[in-house]
């Protein structure tokens, strides 16, 4: 931490990147201001509780990290101190934050507890505001479930065999995106494996700052892959990201994208209908995995679509892990802004390769009203794999 905060020069290049500046305009809520009051919570000069506020509305989008000139390394300073933070926290708060954690570790309790709120939906603006935020980034009514296969075998010419993550909140709210993965990754001649039971990585918890829940988690899920593969595969941005960090003996983790655009595209992709689509960078991809161009080649590659430029498409939709529901004003604000950016740009879809971002920006566009679809960068080419029907 030291390191971190002796390294910023101060210079202010950070400050245009950083959604809560953009939103608040106050140094303090700027990764500028944050540093000053970690050093001095670290140094004993600020008590950790006049800080919290403006350290809990840090989003953890590192968007600083990728303008600041001097290398910072922001996250070394806030991943830390959000566990000191959380420890600072009033013990109803702490039991809320790790309940929510634990039944989103679950796929089966997260289902759970999913149908139950999606019944009560209508209650969200009686009830107080984390809640209410909560249960509007349930959809109406939850997908069915659709287990990904254990094994899928490539199709013809066999050019590689990976190991996919499923996920825990995304294998309930958007099953299509481990089942797209396996038709894509298939189609190019890879073959997939789905270990079963591999549960939640532990990235949430971590990001959240409850580090050595989201550690042990991250250790079961590891040890759940095998290391006969040539890669495992991240499906979500936030968990790969993690990842990369955890899994740290057997294959490489990487981001579906960057695999894909590694192995190179040998199926001819085309949609049966011309498609504007919008490319909205996952923060955890583009800022922590410094991964912007794969996708976007991955998406050129597609016959019939045109990529509609965003403003500020690296600037965090308001997703980031648990931020919508522990600051929803602010994600609300940012989610907005977001939506209309993406109205802007005449897009009929906005694609993404994270499931909090695309949760964020269906509800973001909804409440907007902005006529928008939203989809995995592995749901739009699995639309446009030779006998698929394209956009529903
Ligand atoms: S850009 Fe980097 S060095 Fe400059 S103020 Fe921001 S964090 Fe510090
Ligand atoms: S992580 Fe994101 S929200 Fe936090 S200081 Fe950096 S740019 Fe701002």
């Amino acid at each position: 931490m030291a390191a971190a905060v002796s390294s910023c020069v101060h210079c202010g290049f950070c400050l245009p990147a950083c959604p809560t500046y953009k939103v608040l305009g106050e140094e303090m809520d700027s990764p500028r201001g944050r540093i000053v009051l970690m050093k001095e919570v670290l140094e004993g000069g600020l008590p950790l509780t006049d800080a919290a506020q403006h350290l809990d509305r840090c989003l953890g989008c590192l968007a600083c990290e990728t303008a600041c000139p001097s290398g910072v390394r922001y996250r070394d300073l806030i991943e830390p101190m959000r566990e000191d933070l959380v420890a600072h926290r009033p013990a109803a708060a702490r039991l809320h934050l790790k309940t929510l954690l634990r039944v989103m570790a679950s796929p089966a309790l997260f289902r759970a507890a999913a149908a139950l709120g999606t019944g009560a939906k209508m209650l969200a603006p009686a009830l107080p505001a984390s809640v209410g935020a909560m249960l509007g980034l349930l959809p109406p009514q939850l997908p069915a479930p659709d287990v990904a296969p254990a094994f899928t075998a490539a199709r013809g010419r066999r050019r590689g065999r990976v190991a996919l993550m499923t996920g825990c909140v995304q294998s309930v709210l958007r099953p299509s995106v481990a089942n797209d993965a396996i038709r894509v990754l298939t189609a190019q001649g890879v073959e997939v494996v789905v270990p079963p039971g591999q549960g939640c990585c532990g990235a949430l918890a971590r990001h959240a700052g409850d580090h050595d829940y989201g550690t042990a988690l991250a250790a079961a899920h590891a040890a759940s892959f095998p290391a006969d593969v040539d890669a495992v595969i991240a499906t979500a941005a936030g968990c790969g990201s993690s990842m990369k960090d955890t899994h740290t003996s057997g294959a490489p983790v990487l981001d579906v994208c960057e695999y894909l655009d590694r192995l190179g595209l040998m199926t001819p992709l085309a949609l049966p209908a011309p498609l504007r689509a919008a490319y909205q960078d996952a923060c955890h991809l583009a800022h922590a995995q410094q991964i912007t161009a794969a996708p976007r080649r991955l998406l050129g590659a597609i016959d019939g679509l045109t990529l509609a430029p965003i403003a500020d498409s690296g600037l965090c939709c308001g997703s980031a892990g648990l931020y919508n529901v522990e600051q929803p004003a602010l994600a609300a604000a940012l989610g907005r802004r977001k939506a209309d950016a993406v109205a802007a740009s005449g897009a009929a879809m906005v694609v993404s390769a994270n499931i909090g971002c695309l949760t964020q920006l269906g509800v973001a566009l909804a409440a907007a009203g902005h006529a928008v679809q939203t989809a995995h960068v592995v749901e739009l080419l699995a639309m446009a794999l030779p006998g698929r029907r394209g956009p529903q």
